[in-house]
């Protein structure tokens, strides 16, 4: 039963008509006051799962989000929507500009914050001292994933919480395990009986899930990809230095319009890409992960993994920019034997091994500011909360099997010759319901073909691919007297 009154606001402040499956769910926890744990699919309008009850409830709502484009994102579109009473509190912001918002801290309605951020001291007795209407945490799983965007401070959300003195919180994901879930909540110190989960399932029906297993030619596999797919497209990469080469042989040697885009952009050459990317001038993005958090692009019609990814959880979040707009879109995971062994080699990096944990441990390490080493801000997070080594040593081992556990996930994934789809969903407990047309490349072994671009030519799509000459004449109506 939709609330009529929520309608109203939605359409008032946000200009859509009919909710999203989850929020209305989502949007009333926070009005009664409930703690929830929301999991939506990537692209189905979260941020108005806390931003239409900030609206309705007295005090200021506080969202905290690891990631700062995310950030910038979200706050330009509510001030696009006419709404004044927003910051961002980052590594961004100037001296002045955090002094000016720590002055008008009582006049926000939402304050997106990032988790290094919210724990000065300073800013801390501030906030205790205002009415918190809602505390968010957004990309709750980062609290788990200890991957590439870890940061210890996502750990330390739960004794924020408390320090606060435990206002309604809304933990928001789009993908999680049932045993990441859980995780979230105790890291929060949520009640388990009392948070609502409200959990829909990760599946997007319209992304079509390729695998193309290569030898020894994944390059040109891709380069001959690109240049049928028909649309906009991302191509995620493990290593900066080849998203960077091969936007280049792409530019050079096909004419695509592509561009790199990674950590080591400027923010004004990251915005610039990404703008271009949103209006149509670049058509292709040779991408790290850094890529696409917050990204709104509706009309992505393919992302293609030239690596494979560490685990289902970030392929599932990377492939969900393809189809916002709900048209087809087609996810393909180039793979080579031997592709894992890139992704061991990374998470190697990730986590201190047993010696230098000792080293940590015994010279009593504790965090700086600005660490470069991950390796050694883990160990040091573990020092600074008091954890006794072998709990600590406990820990980091059994981190090191569950990422082994995903990347064996993946590979099974890659060589399972029935449903893709059903594969990926058993992960994450689910099972396929109403299983979609063009499902995978295991349903549907010419899958992609339904994405090439000859494909907005032919008038029925199971025609043999025609041979140049006939093609020719089709296109300019000539008859086959004067081919001859
Ligand atoms: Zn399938």
């Amino acid at each position: 039963m939709v609330d009529k009154t929520l309608e109203q606001i939605l359409l008032k402040k946000f200009n859509y008509r009919t909710f999203r499956p989850g929020q209305e769910e989502a949007i009333l926890a926070a009005l009664q006051s409930q703690d929830s744990l929301v999991m939506l699919p990537t692209g189905s309008g979260k941020s108005i799962c806390y931003q239409l009850p900030g609206y309705m409830k007295e005090g200021l709502v506080v969202i905290v989000s690891p990631l700062l484009s995310l950030m910038q994102d979200q706050v330009e579109k509510l001030k696009a929507n006419g709404e004044r009473q927003v910051a961002a509190l980052n590594s961004l912001s100037s001296r002045a500009e955090k002094n000016r918002i720590f002055k008008q801290l009582h006049l926000l309605k939402f304050l997106y914050i990032s988790p290094e951020m919210i724990q000065f001291d300073f800013l801390m007795q501030r906030l205790k001292q205002l009415k918190i209407a809602l505390f968010v945490v957004d990309e709750a799983h980062c609290i788990s994933q200890w991957g590439m965007d870890f940061r210890p401070d996502y750990l330390k959300m739960g004794e924020i919480r408390r320090k606060l003195n435990n206002p309604t919180t809304m933990a928001l994901t789009a993908t999680a395990t049932e045993s990441v879930r859980n995780e979230i909540k105790e890291s929060l110190h949520m009640n388990h009986e009392e948070t609502q989960e409200i959990i829909h399932s990760v599946d997007r029906k319209a992304i079509k899930l390729k695998v193309a297993i290569c030898d020894g030619n994944k390059k040109e596999r891709l380069t001959e990809l690109v240049n049928q797919l028909k649309g906009a497209g991302v191509i995620y990469f493990s290593s900066k230095k080849l998203a960077d080469e091969i936007a280049e042989t792409l530019r050079t040697d096909h004419g695509l319009k592509a561009e790199s885009y990674h950590s080591d952009l400027t923010v004004d050459d990251k915005v610039k890409v990404q703008q271009q990317f949103i209006d149509n001038t670049i058509q292709l993005i040779c991408a790290t992960s850094a890529f696409g958090m917050g990204i709104d692009k509706p009309d992505i019609r393919f992302v293609i993994h030239y690596h494979m990814p560490a685990n289902p959880e970030m392929y599932l979040q990377e492939i969900g920019r393809c189809s916002r707009d709900g048209k087809e879109g087609i996810a393909i995971l180039l793979f080579e034997a031997g592709d894992q062994y890139l992704q061991m080699r990374l998470q190697e990096n990730a986590l201190p091994d047993e010696s230098l944990l000792n080293y940590i441990y015994k010279n009593n390490l504790k965090i700086k500011a600005e660490q470069a080493d991950p390796k050694v801000q883990i160990g040091q997070f573990y020092v600074n909360a008091e954890i006794p080594y072998n709990v600590a040593l406990y820990q980091i081992q059994n981190r090191e099997k569950l990422k082994q556990n995903q990347l064996d996930y993946m590979l099974k994934y890659v060589y399972h010759t029935g449903c893709k789809r059903a594969f990926l969903l058993h992960y994450f407990d689910e099972a396929v319901m109403n299983k979609p047309a063009n499902c995978c490349s295991s349903c549907d072994p010419s899958l992609e073909q339904h994405f090439f671009s000859e494909d907005i030519e032919r008038t029925n799509k199971n025609t043999e691919k025609l041979d140049w000459k006939t093609r020719f004449k089709q296109l300019y109506k000539i008859d086959e007297e004067s081919m001859n």
